[in-house]
């Protein structure tokens, strides 16, 4: 069977950048709902055209859609190890996963909880800056984007947005956490510290779902 990880953790804690390490080093599939979402908006597509307002205000979309993107990947990958970065953001999208992904022959293998201060999150999100051609995530301080490379600040983390996702993280998806602690799901790491030291926490909470890329 296929391995499927789960990374949950507030916005900024650094899911991506270290879903996007992880799909170097390892033989796994970063998939993430949100640069699915902002691909959408960017197309303009009748999805795109109706997602584009409640991302901006930083709220989540409903659960029908994000299920919909994950389930898309499952069907089109079945053996791949497969990494969810930022879903399930709500109790009712982690049950809908429960029960659609034996379909695929899967089960949520482990979910990782990043743990990040809300001031750290905030010095994160307001230096973070994207990539728009390639999606590659950079911070003005600690990870500044080489020369000539062109990069924008996303909609969504402007301060005001910034504490509106906060408030819905603690509502919505830290109640996730719980739900895989009570299946002994859950591996919670801090996630403060230099990048190297939360990825070899991250590797030794995860190294037995993982295999090196050939
Ligand atoms: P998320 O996907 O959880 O929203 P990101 O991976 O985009 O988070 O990280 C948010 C910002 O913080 C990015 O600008 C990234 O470069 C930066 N970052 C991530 N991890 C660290 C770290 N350990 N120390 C300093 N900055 C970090
Ligand atoms: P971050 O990790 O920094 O919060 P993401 O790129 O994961 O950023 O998500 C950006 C936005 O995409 C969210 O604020 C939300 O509007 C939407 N989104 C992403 N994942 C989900 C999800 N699982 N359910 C609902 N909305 C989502």
């Amino acid at each position: 069977m296929a391995s499927t990880i789960v990374f949950i953790g507030p916005p900024g804690c650094g899911k991506g950048t270290h879903a996007a390490k992880l799909s170097n080093d390892y033989d796994i599939l970063p998939v993430s709902v949100g640069e699915y979402l902002r691909q959408e908006v960017k197309a303009k597509t009748e999805l795109g055209v109706k997602i584009a307002y409640i991302m901006s205000r930083g709220e989540l979309v409903s659960d029908e859609i994000a299920v919909e993107v994950v389930k898309g990947v499952c069907y089109s990958n079945r053996e791949k190890n497969i990494l969810l970065d930022g879903f399930p953001r709500t109790v009712k999208q982690a049950v809908l996963l429960d029960e659609f992904l034996p379909d695929y022959n899967r089960q949520v293998d482990i979910a990782v909880y990043f743990k990040v201060s809300d001031k750290e999150v905030i010095r994160r999100i307001s230096g973070r800056r994207l990539d728009p051609l390639t999606g590659k995530i950079y911070h003005i301080e600690f990870n500044p984007p080489p020369e000539g490379v062109h990069t924008i600040q996303r909609d969504d983390d402007r301060i005001e947005v910034i504490k509106k996702r906060l408030e819905l993280f603690y509502n919505e998806t830290a109640p996730v956490a719980d739900y895989y602690k009570k299946q002994k799901k859950i591996a919670e790491i801090d996630g403060e510290g230099a990048l190297d030291e939360v990825y070899s926490r991250l590797l030794s909470a995860i190294k037995q779902y993982i295999e090196k890329t050939a």
